[in-house]
């Protein structure tokens, strides 16, 4: 998507600070931390929210979570615990339109979120 801040970064035009990255997913450290460990998490193909998943999108969205909670257990993050957020529109926080998933460690968080 030509305008899609995350699609230039995917892509490699933004520059980000990579973690992890493949054919389907890119992986890089948010710029504004909120935890020791905050990355984003995003499918290379263009999808601007939750609500805009389908059926196929099933083992794609599968493999997001996988592989957030590989890169989770390799920080050290699997017994202290770590938070995989999605916001969906405005209301939730939502600010850039292609989905991603934060994966947020390093710290307590409370419950319910603000
Ligand atoms: P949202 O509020 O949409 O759930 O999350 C968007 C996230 O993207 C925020 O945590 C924000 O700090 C991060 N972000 C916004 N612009 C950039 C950028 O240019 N580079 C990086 N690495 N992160 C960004
Ligand atoms: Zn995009």
């Amino acid at each position: 998507m030509a305008n899609c801040l995350f699609c230039k970064i995917a892509s490699g035009e933004i520059p980000s600070k990579q973690v992890y990255s493949d054919d389907r997913f890119y992986v890089f450290e948010d710029i504004n931390p909120q935890a020791p460990t905050h990355v984003l998490v995003i499918p290379r193909r263009h999808i601007a929210t939750l609500n805009d998943l389908t059926p196929e999108d099933g083992p794609l969205m599968g493999d997001l979570i996988l592989l957030a909670s590989r890169i989770a257990k390799e920080r050290g993050l699997g017994e202290r615990g770590y938070r995989l957020n999605v916001n969906c529109m405005e209301g939730a926080g939502q600010t850039v339109f292609h989905l991603h998933a934060h994966l947020l460690g390093g710290r307590a968080f409370s419950w319910p979120p603000g």
